[in-house]
């Protein structure tokens, strides 16, 4: 785990070259994202005087997390030119404990996707095999700590948006219990689904991050007390006597690849070896989390969205009239997904529709709270794969529906309020494939315990370092 934290890093870097600690980063950012396009934006002359335990560690975020001096965009046409006159509490947080904000990551428009591929600023490419998505919607944020551009990054995490692009190119990502870290400063996409969390090489920096921006915020009103201590102890991996529940509806869905299958059997071996208890069990209603996910998402975000008319932010379209202004501003500043989605939102929101979709996925979000619950009460943590595929080529989805799909083993931490975590488990093909950890809520240094074990017993890390930055620097 060691050689694998920016600290250690960063150690090195002071020693062997005797640079300033980011400039070895700006280098990296200035020569390779050309090539993969994580950033929308980054800066080349950095500082913070203020001293704290991250003091100049650089790092970046989501491009729909506001901070001064940098534009806001969500990877939309609307927001294109939007300068955010404050900082979110996370990156308040980060840097008052010294560290460096880079840049901002590319993202699929306002966090509405699974592959970086829907974004005004282009596609965001795995530095894996450049001809495949980064996954989404955090995919430059995943893709920037993949490639070693920055140590580490934020994402938001709605249906999956931090652990699958993690998944995919092969990071750790972690998404908080609802409501550890601050939203305030975080465009909203579906707030009671919402999350940021880190996306970082090693589990051990994700504590460390997590020790910074987690804890109440009066910003927030969902914010919880008491939870930025959680992290405050040391991590303590360990595996023999716990007991681990694998769904089985995650097992038999077909659209399950093969090799994402046999890396997770193999990993649930490596648990079982290590005095694990691993049993199949069954909670029915996993097999509608997509379905209720994609009612209840897009009708938040069609109220979230109500916002962007033209008269207040960013992108507006001249028109004579309000009326006007409002439909041709949308129409050109919203892209297909973004519009698809409201016009969902709208429909199931609407008073004809609302008992028959959207009063009833609430209904069945309640059930899924349940069966988890109970899971937890016999179980310690929930495991499975992260998302059901490796890294698909560029352009090769173009069915919406395809892509919903793939966040079938992501979704119900989101609907639940649960901490889950991605950790590499083993390459498939030369493509990194996630393993995905979930626990109950407020569990999460419990989560990132777990983590940590995996962690240490993954193939994927059998190297030490992954091999992306040797790979890069060549
Ligand atoms: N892929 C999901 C969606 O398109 C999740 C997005 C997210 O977590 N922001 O809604």
């Amino acid at each position: 785990m060691d050689n694998r934290s920016f600290r250690k890093k960063l150690e090195q870097l002071a020693e062997d070259a005797g640079n300033p600690l980011d400039r070895d980063y700006l280098e990296r950012i200035r020569s390779l994202n050309p090539e993969i396009n994580a950033f929308t934006e980054y800066k080349t002359a950095l500082e913070n005087p203020s001293n704290g335990p991250l003091k100049n560690i650089p790092f970046a975020v989501k491009d729909n997390m506001h901070a001064v001096g940098f534009r806001t965009t969500c990877g939309s046409r609307i927001l294109q030119d939007y300068e955010s006159p404050y900082d979110a509490t996370v990156i308040r947080r980060l840097k008052k404990a010294g560290a460096l904000l880079v840049g901002k990551t590319n993202m699929d428009e306002f966090a509405m996707g699974s592959s970086t591929e829907h974004s005004v600023q282009g596609v965001t490419k795995n530095p894996w095999d450049t001809e495949r998505i980064s996954g989404g919607s955090s995919g430059g944020s995943a893709s920037a700590v993949s490639a070693a551009l920055v140590p580490f990054a934020l994402g938001s995490d709605t249906g999956g948006s931090i652990r699958q692009p993690a998944a995919l190119c092969g990071t750790v990502g972690f998404k908080p219990t609802y409501g550890v870290v601050s939203r305030f400063g975080l465009t909203a996409f579906a707030s009671s689904l919402d999350q940021i969390g880190p996306l970082t090489r090693c589990v051990e920096d994700a504590r460390t991050i997590m020790s910074i921006i987690a804890g109440e915020d009066s910003r927030d009103a969902t914010t919880l007390k008491g939870t930025r201590s959680l992290f405050l102890r040391k991590l303590e991996p360990s595996i023999a006597g716990k007991k681990f529940a694998v769904p089985i509806e995650i097992l038999e869905y077909e659209g399950l690849e093969k090799r994402v299958y046999d890396s997770f059997m193999d990993m649930v071996e490596r648990i079982r070896q290590e005095g694990g208890i691993v049993d199949e069990v069954s909670i029915p209603s996993v097999k509608y989390v997509v379905a209720v996910y994609y009612l209840i998402a897009p009708a938040e975000a069609s109220s979230n969205l109500a916002r962007y008319e033209g008269a207040r932010f960013g992108f507006s379209d001249p028109s004579p009239n309000y009326a006007a202004l409002v439909k041709h501003t949308r129409e050109k500043g919203f892209g297909e997904e973004v519009k698809r989605r409201i016009l969902l939102g709208t429909f199931t929101l609407s008073s004809a529709y609302y008992e028959a979709y959207y009063s009833k996925a609430l209904r069945v979000r309640r059930l899924l709270n349940k069966e988890l619950s109970d899971i937890f009460s016999q179980y310690n943590y929930l495991i499975n794969p992260t998302c059901p595929v490796i890294a698909p080529k560029i352009g090769e989805i173009t069915d919406p529906l395809v892509f919903y799909l793939m966040d079938i083993y992501t979704i119900a931490a989101n609907l639940s309020g649960l901490p889950a975590a991605s950790v590499p488990s083993c390459s498939v093909n030369k493509m990194p494939v996630g393993f995905q950890i979930v626990g109950p809520r407020m569990k999460d240094m419990e989560v990132l315990d777990l983590a940590a074990a995996v962690e240490s017993i993954s193939p994927f890390f059998e190297h030490g370092l992954a091999p992306i930055p040797e790979r890069w620097s060549a």
